[in-house]
């Protein structure tokens, strides 16, 4: 699972070069395909088993129809989809950005997230990042020849923490840039404001730049609330805010990502997006603009509809044994499975299909430190709600 794909040689000289050596296959596209072949319940990738709105569905074969995107769309995205994010970041949060030079359209958060520290970083350099770290952004920052520096957060009070002062100590004079995600995926945690700020400020003082994924922006629940990192003093300009419409709208097939910034920063990531997919899912981007204009009422059912799901998951899970850590935002439940009298996540995911025919993901693939994450196991719940309750009858048998 998290072992190097055997590498093939060419002489006595590995094929697979040694910035990727070390990262084997994703753990989503493992899990998935292990769920496929067991037959088993996935909650492992985080994907919906229910597509977004119909009308936005529509909206796309509409454009592929009428000769909207079929061919190759401008190089930041078409100015409708532009427009669309800049108007979204004022609705939202009373950021106002220009469509022409402050917004780039890519192939999903995923390509967003490669192109800028493609762009940003020289080897050598050092990125900060949370951790358990979605995967690619380990593989992403190894791509760039820079180095990774994780600030781990640790439960405390029933939630994952991190802790402001490991992080200010994490910064070195090589320090260029803190790649920042909330709501955080695996654990649920949002960055309070409090948090935030002492973020920005850390930033400000040691003239950090800031790449922050905020994918799950609408997906925070009550009692907590997403602050962009932007909206703080002193940041609009070293932040580069990456989003993208797969999670918000249930279509993470089409892949429309995007990312907001100064015009020095979005012109500097696009030099390198330009030669990754150059552009990408043309009449999509169409759809994604109508979607991103949908009603305060799509936002709202979107969330209440999740709250449901989480509150389904985390009863089946407490059930089962384990220790849940209510997630404040994002669609997944980190759990520690040491109640339950197992010791490594790793083995317990592997033989979780067998044993009640469910799929989740072992959280210690996105950690450095082994053992921090050792015990913890991701389960997603954009499921639906039947789904979530056989899960939850499947995880009594444990
Ligand atoms: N960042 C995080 C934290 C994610 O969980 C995901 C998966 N949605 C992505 C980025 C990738 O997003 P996309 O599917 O839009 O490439
Ligand atoms: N973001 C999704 C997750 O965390 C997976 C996306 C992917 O497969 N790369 O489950």
């Amino acid at each position: 699972m998290t072992a190097p794909s055997p590498a093939p040689q060419a002489g006595s000289r590995p094929l697979l070069n040694r910035r990727l050596a070390a990262f084997g296959t994703t753990i989503f596209a493992e899990m998935s395909a292990l769920a496929v072949a067991t037959g088993s319940l996935n909650l492992g990738q985080g994907f919906p088993d229910t597509d977004g709105p119909a009308e936005i569905a529509e909206a796309a074969a509409r454009a592929i129809r009428t000769g909207h995107g079929n061919q190759y769309p401008p190089g930041p995205g078409v100015p409708e989809l532009r427009t669309a994010i800049a108007a979204h970041q004022q609705r939202f949060y009373g950021l106002g950005y220009d469509p022409d030079t402050e917004v780039l359209v890519t192939a999903g958060a995923t390509e967003a997230i490669a192109a800028a520290l493609l762009a940003l970083l020289e080897p050598g350099d050092e990125v900060i990042a949370l951790e358990p770290y979605y995967d690619s952004y380990a593989a992403c920052i190894a791509m760039a020849g820079a180095t990774r520096v994780p600030v781990t957060l640790r439960p405390r009070d029933g939630a994952f923490r991190l802790d402001l002062d490991e992080l200010r100590a994490a910064v070195t004079p090589r320090t260029r840039l803190l790649l920042l995600n909330t709501p955080h995926n695996p654990t649920g945690t949002v960055l309070t404001a409090a948090e935030m700020g002492a973020i920005a400020e850390l930033a400000v003082e040691r003239d950090l730049l800031v790449v922050t994924d905020e994918v799950y922006e609408h997906l925070v629940f009550a009692g907590a609330a997403h602050v962009p990192m932007a909206s703080l003093p002193g940041m609009r300009d070293r932040t580069l805010t990456i989003s993208s419409a797969g999670k918000t709208f249930s279509f993470t097939g089409w892949k429309v990502g995007w990312a907001v910034g100064s015009p020095a920063l979005v012109s500097a990531v696009r030099s390198a997006k330009q030669f990754l997919t150059y552009v990408s899912s043309g009449p999509f981007q169409y759809a994604v603009a109508e979607a991103l204009a949908l009603p305060d009422a799509y936002y709202a059912d979107f969330l209440a509809g999740m709250a449901r799901k989480r509150e389904i998951l985390s009863a089946g899970l407490a059930a089962a044994g384990f220790e849940v850590y209510a997630p404040a935002g994002t669609y997944f439940i980190t759990t520690d499975i040491a109640p339950l009298g197992e010791t490594d996540g790793i083995d317990f995911c592997r033989r979780l299909p067998e044993r009640c025919g469910l799929v989740a993901i072992p959280n210690a693939v996105f950690y450095d430190d082994k053992e921090a994450g050792r015990t913890h196991v991701r389960w997603a719940f954009c499921k639906k709600d039947e789904v979530l309750e056989e899960a939850a009858a499947r995880l009594r048998r444990l």
